[in-house]
């Protein structure tokens, strides 16, 4: 069961985690007392970075809400060398190239021939995910001279990260902001012309299509769309602050930093009846916490928590604040009935509580799925020719870094194949087909 505590959440990071705990309300045998945290030089290392508009296509674990139009973030160009301070932002050794002052569209004259070059493209990748740039390393190899429209937000969901364990290539695991920096590195080496803007607008009624980013027209015989998708967040100041200190959104990628802890997932639906069951192989306790009486989520699903002794199942419940200093110590609770708020100790918080794809400025062009996920067509492809997809803005099911760079890579292969077929170029990649 949960039991109430008194906490309170005006701590400085500094303080001794036993000077900020309370004693129990209650003089019954306090589940918690002695309650270490540590989370293993894992997830406590990490703070959010930025704090909005984590778009492009990637499979990581946190990630933020939208924050509005399509493009993938990307991580900063160049070679980061040494460690990544997660608390600064990240600074791009070799900056986007400079497209912002021109305007117009690059054929209609008044700005040049470089400056059409610059603008126009046999493939254009929308997101820097590790999809979007994997087809850029891809497309790149294959001398399609892409640019990648990367997004103002870097990275991906990758960014926001912490540690990377399941990456294939890197045993030790690598942080979510280097595996992206190494994707951009190998993406630039081979040519990829990589433009940290936002997509505003695009024309997918005839090509070349057209694509609209910071005032600057593209204009591109292909386009690749790996824009991926951002988890919802509950929205609170305290969720966004301890993010990569006990919060996460994504089982996957960070359950095994909460090995023996007592933990919650809020939720209702599919997700977090999922992430729930998984986070019992590392978790001690693992409470699901859900603001009505009935479940989204199948039947079969919540059977199969309610089933489990590590789970406790907790009904009628939000989350109204996160509490902890400098990592999460525990959950101010609201009962949605009675209203009654009572403060928990909790060592995380996984908030599964949905995910929404980058789609937005696409909706008028491509077909979209009940969830509002982009619909593949024939592996990669649209519905429009020429137009492919990749990476979490269609895939639901894995959301995972690695798939999306697979992805990235068949829908860059398919572009290579559908531009020697439509004569615009010839296709080098060796494959099979
Ligand atoms: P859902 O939209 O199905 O569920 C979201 C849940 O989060 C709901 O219970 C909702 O509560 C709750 N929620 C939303 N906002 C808040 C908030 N601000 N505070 C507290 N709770 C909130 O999303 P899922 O990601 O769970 O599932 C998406 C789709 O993916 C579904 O179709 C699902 O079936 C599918 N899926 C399938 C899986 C599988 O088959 N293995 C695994 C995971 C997902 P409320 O119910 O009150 O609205």
């Amino acid at each position: 069961m949960l039991r109430s505590v008194s906490m309170t959440d005006d701590r400085t990071p500094d303080q001794p985690e036993d000077s900020t705990r309370s004693e129990p309300e209650t003089k019954k045998a306090d589940p918690f007392a002695g309650l270490t945290i540590d989370f293993g030089g894992g997830a406590v290392d990490a703070v959010p970075l930025g704090g909005n508009g984590a778009n492009g296509s990637g499979g990581g674990s946190d990630s933020v809400p939208i924050g509005g139009g399509a493009g993938g973030g990307n991580p900063g160009g160049g070679n980061l060398g040494g460690p990544i301070s997660f608390g600064s932002p990240i600074v791009f050794d070799a900056p986007a190239p400079a497209v912002e002052q021109r305007t117009g569209h690059p054929g209609s004259g008044g700005t040049g021939d470089d400056d059409r070059d610059a603008a126009r493209t046999k493939l254009l990748i929308i997101g820097s995910g590790p999809a979007g740039l994997t087809a850029a390393i891809y497309a790149s190899r294959a001398n399609l001279d892409p640019i990648v429209l990367a997004g103002v937000v870097p990275g991906g969901q990758l960014m926001i990260t912490s540690d990377v364990e399941n990456y294939p290539g890197f045993p030790e695991g690598i942080l979510g902001p280097e595996l992206m920096a190494k994707f951009r590195e190998q993406a630039e080496r081979f040519g990829s012309r990589i433009h940290d803007v936002d997509v505003e607008r695009v024309d997918l009624s005839s090509r070349p299509f057209g694509v609209w980013a910071r005032g600057v027209e593209y204009r591109a015989d292909s386009i690749i769309v790996a824009t991926g998708a951002s988890a919802l967040w509950l929205g609170l100041e305290s969720e966004t602050r301890l993010r990569g200190r006990g919060v996460s959104a994504c089982a996957t990628c960070d359950g095994f930093f909460f090995r023996d802890k007592e933990i919650a997932v809020v939720g209702g639906g599919d997700t977090a009846l999922e992430e729930a069951t998984y986070l019992t192989r590392f978790a001690s306790k693992v409470h699901l916490l859900h603001r009505r009486d009935t479940f989204r989520a199948s039947k079969i699903m919540v059977e199969r928590a309610e089933a489990n002794p590590k789970i406790e199942i907790h009904t009628n419940l939000a989350v109204d604040e996160v509490l902890g200093g400098a990592k999460v110590e525990g959950l101010r609770l609201r009962d949605t009935v009675t209203d009654q708020q009572r403060d928990v100790p909790m060592e995380g918080l996984f908030v599964a509580i949905g995910y929404r794809p980058n789609t937005e400025v696409f909706r008028d062009w491509l077909e979209v799925d009940e969830k509002g996920y982009l619909v593949v067509r024939d592996e990669t492809g649209s519905q429009i020719e020429g137009v492919f997809i990749a990476g979490d803005v269609h895939d639901h099911r894995y959301r995972q870094a690695v798939t999306a760079a697979g992805d990235g890579c068949r829908a860059a292969i398919d572009a290579e194949r559908w531009l020697e077929a439509e004569g615009i170029s010839e296709a080098t990649t060796a494959t099979a087909w």
